[in-house]
């Protein structure tokens, strides 16, 4: 029987390899592995968005995740997330190995909140606000969100272990221990996991730090007990494990609303607290990058007007705006498509939000991911790229291939399993396989 086990190290970049291998678990997979030294993501490069294509080897547009944050017409600030498998459009790894008989896992990976029907063993990925809704109870909001009753006492000891969940690192700590003991006690053929502290601590503190480094080590020793589980069960020498990431960073010095002068033109209307309330344009950020809305999209005098005003602030040079992509184009050039008509792509050093009064530039805010020191969304062509290592009998060892594209992963990870995916674009790479 084969087992797999992916590794999503958040934010991973391929400048990290330098030192990671001098770390033990990671050398250790390093050692023997397949390596695609930079990988090319998908636009926005967004941890749900990148996640769902890590499943599915789709584009943002196709499997229709296309910011961590759902749109929601009637509601336009409000952010709930992307969290449900079922938020998905397209087939995913995990059905696919369902199809060919295997078990599958996952621990607080992204998209997999009541993803029981194809995930055998599942702690969901759970967001903060989830645990803030269940009064306290923390084991009934994973159970609300589908974790598996097999899994329900591992979470219970990881609870009482690691404590808070909705902080870095103990969320990763949790994460691990519970991957570690789902693998020891149910050996699952796919588990996938995904530690986000490296992530954290570049939007904290930059792109390259100490911190940085730090979270680095800590998630080398996250890895070493990972190993420790896998050897434990005596199947290290029969599992594919591999360490991807889904995204880099770029780092920031201020945020940009263009909210704000969306309102000044009139587009925008609030009560006298600055609650929205009515729109006929809306940015929505997405980090680096951000998606407009129309509340007419089919309106083409208000869509020329929309555009007219986003290309002057993005020709005036000052306004954080490098580019202003039609839906058309965005489509062409990147598959990204969906209901709103406009992307805006930032300057390299300014992330977007979604406040309507001004002013519409503030510095950076480390209680929000997208307004820290560093942070993502931008086009897949900048700043350090992602990488992917694979280890283990599927892995052609010392094989490596300095670039690759983030849609070939998972028909690449379903080759290995021995299935395939409906609904991919990117296709397997061979070269790196056994
Ligand atoms: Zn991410």
């Amino acid at each position: 029987m084969k087992h797999l086990i992916v590794v999503s190290i958040d934010a991973l970049v391929y400048e990290d390899l330098e030192y990671a291998r001098t770390l033990p678990a990671f050398s250790e997979i390093m050692n023997r592995a397949a390596i695609i030294e930079r990988v090319r993501t998908i636009y926005p490069s967004l941890t749900h968005p990148v996640h769902a294509t890590l499943l599915t080897g789709a584009p943002a547009g196709v499997h229709g995740i296309v910011n961590n944050y759902a749109h929601n017409s009637l509601d336009v600030s409000s952010g709930e997330w992307y969290n449900h498998l079922s938020d998905i459009k397209c087939d995913t790894l995990l059905h696919a190995a369902k199809r060919a008989g295997l078990t599958t896992a996952a621990s607080t990976w992204p998209l997999t909140c009541c993803g029981g029907d194809v995930i055998d063993y599942l702690v969901p990925g759970m967001m903060n606000y989830y645990f803030d809704t269940c009064g306290g109870d923390i084991l009934s909001a994973y159970r609300d969100k589908g974790a598996s009753d097999a899994v329900m006492p591992i979470i219970e000891e990881g609870i009482r272990r690691f404590g808070h969940l909705d902080e870095h690192p103990s969320v990763d700590e949790f994460q691990i221990f519970c991957a570690s003991e789902i693998f020891k006690r149910y050996k699952p053929n796919l588990m996938l996991i995904h530690p986000g502290h490296v992530d954290h601590m570049r939007h904290i503190s930059g792109v390259f730090s100490d911190e940085v480094k730090k979270a680095v080590r800590l998630t080398d020793e996250w890895l070493s007990g990972l190993i420790s589980a896998v050897k434990e069960v005596g199947l290290w020498d029969k599992t594919d494990i591999v360490l991807l990431s889904d995204h880099g960073q770029i780092n920031i010095t201020r945020s940009i609303s263009p909210n704000v002068y969306l309102a000044k033109e009139g587009l925008i209307s609030c009560d006298d607290d600055g609650r929205i309330t009515s729109y006929l344009a809306f940015c929505k950020s997405a980090g680096a990058s951000a998606q407009v809305y129309l509340a007419h999209p089919d309106d083409t005098a208000l869509k020329r007007r929309v555009y007219d005003i986003l290309k002057s602030l993005c020709d005036e040079g000052v306004y954080g705006i490098s580019r202003v992509f039609t839906e058309k184009e965005a489509r062409v050039e990147f598959s990204l498509f969906g209901d709103f008509s406009f992307v805006l792509e930032g300057d390299g050093y300014t992330s977007f939000g979604e406040w309507v009064s001004p002013p519409a530039v503030k510095g950076y805010d480390l209680t929000d991911y997208r307004f820290g020191r560093a942070t993502h969304g931008h086009l897949p062509t900048l700043g350090p790229q992602p990488t992917f290592i694979g280890r283990g009998p599927s892995f052609r060892a010392g094989k490596t291939v300095p670039t690759g594209d983030i849609l070939n992963h998972a028909p690449t990870l379903a080759r290995l399993l021995g299935t395939e995916l409906f609904d991919a674009v990117g296709v397997a790479v061979d070269e790196i396989l056994n």
